[in-house]
């Protein structure tokens, strides 16, 4: 299995987190979100104490909240010692209705307007990750109203090339996000945002890509970051304060993903940063990173009812199911791989191929083609898909008017609703 949280009872369920999957799906019903919150911290953990012992004093990982974000995750992260991420005054609010200190935020985004600005200040934001020069006019303009100063760190792209999906790689040249070194645009962002009044520069951020898996990709961007941030203290004497080297680290989806040791992985970049603030004298500044996917990834799993089983002789299986897209757009966007199984069927031998397919209106609604299921799979089967906790929920629409699953948390042995399943009257909340 793709993750350790996931097995085999005797009856031949699915387990996830140590309970039956199909009394879960009884219980709350389907399409279903699961999240194993001891996995969540044991997560958090492995980052902390990793954090703790192989960086500079004083750095911290910020979980990356575009992932998986509603109330529970931010207490859940308050009480786990995580700093967050923030790309949204919708994220926020969230964790400010949460009661999340958000003096340990920061926020990013490549085109924060001016309203954000003044909400982020409202709610007492801690640092603001700032994109670009007209951010830095804003940021110092709505400060400058207030008569405060606002902590802000430059979104840099280091040129890095992680080997990823084109669409999660961050931090090459030509990137939407931040100013590249390569081209003088970091230089100038830093001698300009130096010369505001109010606002004190307290280092630099990266983030290269997302579920990068490559040897060497976070020591890469440490390196090539630490020499800007040489350069800008021989050129305006500036000493960087914290260095944020972003989120990215990879998640096993099926089971030939080779899957990282995340405390390893900390080691060596903390060995990298050690190795190059001694080689080019430097005072290692505090080190942040933004994990997302690897917090939570494998910590979520989706549940859904078969319906329709459509077999097409000499063509093409179906198994029909009552979500898709609308729950997980992943696989319409990226073509991404999932492992998914028939969770009552599991000592079952797998002897057809069927693309799982949703229930909206396109035909691109599909979680995954051609999986191998047991040829026995029939309408009211439950349909489990592994490693749903990132990039899932978050990114769900209500498409086809399609209500939203629920939340269920398991802790211990036990389980509770964190987000209710969306209803009709929700649907119609704005409509007039
Ligand atoms: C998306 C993102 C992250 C999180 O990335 P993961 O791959 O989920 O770890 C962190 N920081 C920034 C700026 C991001 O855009």
């Amino acid at each position: 299995m793709v993750c350790d949280n996931i097995s085999v009872g005797d009856n031949g369920h699915l387990y996830f987190a140590g309970q039956d999957t199909i009394d879960l799906a009884k219980e709350y019903g389907t399409p279903l979100y699961l999240m194993d919150e001891d996995k969540i911290r044991e997560k958090c953990r492995i980052y902390t104490e990793a954090f703790k012992a192989e960086l500079p004093e004083g750095s911290r990982p910020l979980y990356a909240s575009k992932a998986c974000s509603f109330k529970q995750i931010y207490r859940i992260m308050s009480e786990m010692g995580m700093g967050i991420d923030v790309v949204s005054p919708g994220e926020i609010y969230t964790a400010r209705e949460a009661g999340f200190d958000l003096s340990n935020a920061y926020f990013h985004g490549n085109n924060k307007t001016d309203e954000d600005v003044a909400f982020a200040m409202d709610c007492g934001v801690g640092y603001f990750v700032a994109d670009n020069m007209a951010e830095i006019d804003a940021i110092e303009a709505e400060a400058g109203r207030r008569e405060i100063v606002q902590k802000v760190l430059l979104r840099i792209t280091p040129g890095i090339d992680p080997h990823t999906y084109d669409a999660v790689a961050t931090g090459k040249v030509d990137s939407k996000f931040g100013s590249a070194i390569e081209t003088g645009q970091a230089d100038e962002i830093t001698g300009y945002t130096l010369s505001m009044k109010h606002i004190e520069l307290i280092g630099f951020h990266c983030h290269v890509g997302s579920q990068v898996f490559g040897e060497d990709v976070f020591e890469r961007a440490a390196r090539v970051m630490l020499e800007f941030v040489r350069d800008v203290k021989v050129k305006y004497g500036f000493i960087t304060e914290q260095l944020n080297l972003g989120g990215g680290y990879g998640v096993i989806y099926v089971a030939s993903d080779p899957g990282l040791d995340i405390a390893a992985k900390v080691k060596s970049v903390g060995a990298a940063i050690k190795a190059a603030c001694e080689e080019m004298e430097l005072i290692p500044p505090v080190i942040l990173m933004e994990p997302g996917r690897s917090i939570v990834a494998d910590s979520g799993m989706t549940l859904y009812t078969a319906g329709n089983v459509k077999k097409i002789p000499s063509y093409k299986n179906y198994v029909s199911i009552d979500g898709g897209m609308t729950d997980n757009p992943r696989y319409a966007l990226y073509g991404s791989k999932y492992t998914c199984c028939i969770a009552n069927r599991m000592d079952e031998e797998c002897d057809m191929l069927a693309t799982i397919a949703g229930r909206c209106c396109e035909s691109g609604d599909m979680i995954q083609r051609d999986v191998p299921v047991p040829s026995s799979t029939c309408k009211g089967d439950i349909v489990a898909v592994c490693t749903t906790g990132a990039y899932n929920y978050s990114m769900a629409s209500n498409y086809n008017r399609i209500t939203r699953p629920p939340v269920v948390m398991l802790r211990e042995g036990s389980s509770y609703v964190a987000v209710q399943r969306e209803s009709f009257e929700d649907l119609c909340r704005n409509d007039i």
